[in-house]
């Protein structure tokens, strides 16, 4: 199959559609969460090293005054409230259980949030600058990833890539944050996409949005067409609503053809992917030489009682987050952290938003492996249903039986943990986890005979 069979772009193999789940927040405005009294801000929140404090417990500090240095690999923390700063402690994190964190609490006497004048040369900055600029505003991938912004843009550049392709097509169910913010600021977006194609050498901007979210798609194309610095061509390429048409691969290949190989990067393929909320954050930067201070998420599920998109500052409690949207209905039973298909379980709220962090979807009913699960029948639709064509089934009955340095040749090293095996295995057998429990056993064997 090519990458447009038809009008819309798609990937090539497998993939699954399991219903979007969306028509509760997808008309929902993004609505602001009242001021928290407190936030709390984990020094790790991105890959990297941790942030190192630049500002002492009981110091007042301004929303948008920079409070920890984010050192040679990682990115700063700024104040999200103006407030008192706490002791560093270990507090509740939403997927490390515990982490050194910093918190603030809210106090008038701390001042208004900094200002953020235009730059009237942000369109035209030195590229260094412009790099700076990225960096100091503490931006990571907004997509879910957090993977220091700058340090993709560098990389890319000296990868030499040609394209930049940004992410719109949030494919996973039931969110729709990415939807509202193109909604939203679709110039922004584009101007963002262009500033963040500069800097990473890219010559073209392609922005891949699922078919399901036309109006998107027409504000995104409108704002392209509007683009006064035409010097890099922005286009708007409709993908077919098809999960995960969002994985980095998979809409690699929708939108420009491109095949990137197996356990390689898309700079491979001269290609660079962006989440179009990091383009807005990358605008703010630029322009403005505004921090990352806030986080759009989706709020939703069967579970919550009123579903929403919400922007609140980072370090937020989620408790507060789910009492805006009026708490969590008792047949609640799985509360996850980013979609249902590639989130990961959360124990508990009182842990904070942070920089990764799309969606809360709050789950009702019995859980997928609640019933247990059966043997392999060899019915093939996990191998249908694999985007990289691996052998899920093969995996997992050679991790049953202990196996697991038998796994490599059926793909257990190149899964990306999509879940569209285990989404349609009748036998509810959970094959994410069997390639999870393959692929680090496999990792681990290989660690072991490169250090002795
Ligand atoms: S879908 Fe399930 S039962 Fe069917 S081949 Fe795959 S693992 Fe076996
Ligand atoms: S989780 Fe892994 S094996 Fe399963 S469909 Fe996705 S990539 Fe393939």
């Amino acid at each position: 199959m090519t990458h447009s069979s038809s009008s819309l772009h798609t990937f090539g193999r497998g993939g699954i559609h399991p219903g979007p789940h969306k028509e509760a927040t997808a008309s929902r405005e993004i609505e602001d969460l009242p001021a928290p009294s407190e936030v709390v801000l984990p020094l790790l929140q991105h890959l990297g090293e941790p942030a190192e404090p630049c500002v002492k417990k009981g110091e007042m500090v301004r929303r948008g005054q920079k409070i920890a240095e984010g050192g040679k690999t990682g990115v700063p923390l700024h104040a999200p409230i103006s407030g008192k700063v706490k002791p560093v402690d270990k507090r509740p994190h939403p997927t490390m259980a515990i982490a050194p964190s910093m918190a603030i609490g809210a106090n008038a006497e701390a001042g208004p949030e900094l200002e953020f004048p235009e730059d009237p040369e942000w369109r035209n900055l030195p590229l260094e600058e412009a790099l700076s600029r990225v960096r100091e505003a503490g931006i990571v991938g907004l997509g879910g990833a957090a993977f220091p912004t700058w340090r993709k843009l560098e990389f890319a550049r000296a990868a030499k890539v040609d394209l930049l392709v940004m992410n719109g097509a949030e494919c996973e169910p039931y969110l729709t944050s990415d939807y509202r913010v193109m909604l939203a600021w679709p110039t922004e977006i584009v101007e963002g996409s262009v500033l963040i194609a500069k800097i990473a050498g890219a010559k073209k901007v392609q922005i891949g949005v699922e078919s399901d979210k036309p109006d998107a798609i027409e504000a995104t194309t409108k704002a392209a067409a509007a683009l006064t610095q035409r010097e890099i061509p922005v286009e708007v390429v409709p993908c077919e609503a098809r999960y995960p048409q969002g994985a980095e691969k998979q809409l690699v290949f929708a939108v420009s053809g491109r095949t990137v190989p197996a356990r390689q990067l898309p700079s491979a393929v001269g290609v660079l992917v962006q989440n179009v909320a990091t383009a807005h954050a990358v605008y703010e930067a630029l322009r403005f030489r505004k921090p990352l201070l806030d986080r759009i998420l989706t709020v939703t599920g069967p579970g919550i009682v009123q579903p929403r998109n919400v922007r609140a500052p980072l370090g937020a409690s989620l408790a507060d987050i789910v009492e805006f949207c009026g708490g969590i209905k008792p047949e609640t039973n799985r509360m996850v952290a980013g979609g249902p298909m590639m989130g990961r379980a959360l124990p508990r709220l009182d842990v904070p938003l942070i920089k990764g962090m799309n969606g809360l979807v709050m789950l009702t009913g019995r859980g997928p492996l609640e019933d247990g699960f059966g043997p392999c029948i060899r019915c093939g639709r996990c191998l249908d249903a694999c985007p990289l064509g691996l052998e899920p089934d093969q995996v997992s009955v050679r991790v049953e039986v202990g196996r697991t340095l038998d796994c490599e040749p059926h793909g257990a090293l190149d899964c990306y943990e999509c879940g569209c095996c285990s989404y349609v295995c009748p036998s509810s057998r959970p094959l994410v986890q069997f390639m999870q429990v393959a692929k680090s056993a496999l990792r681990r064997a290989a660690a072991t005979r490169s250090a002795s």
